[in-house]
């Protein structure tokens, strides 16, 4: 029995039915998950291809006057 990582709902997924590289979504919170290794089941969230943000932003040097 595989646990969504995130919302903790069960995936029912049967480790012998998936194959690594496989994505399954969860139906509860939607997310979806890449099948990282199938011995055991290890899933990394699929990262959508969304604009990240940066998470500081650095202002260039050199804005001395
Ligand atoms: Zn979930």
């Amino acid at each position: 029995m595989v646990a969504c990582p995130e919302c903790e709902n069960d995936l029912d997924i049967d480790e012998e039915e998936v194959d690594e590289g496989e994505v399954v979504s969860c139906p509860e919170c939607g997310t979806d998950f890449e099948i990282i290794t199938v011995n055991p089941i290890e899933l990394k969230p699929v990262e959508e291809e969304e604009v990240e943000e940066e998470e500081e932003e650095e202002t260039e040097d050199g804005d001395y006057s």
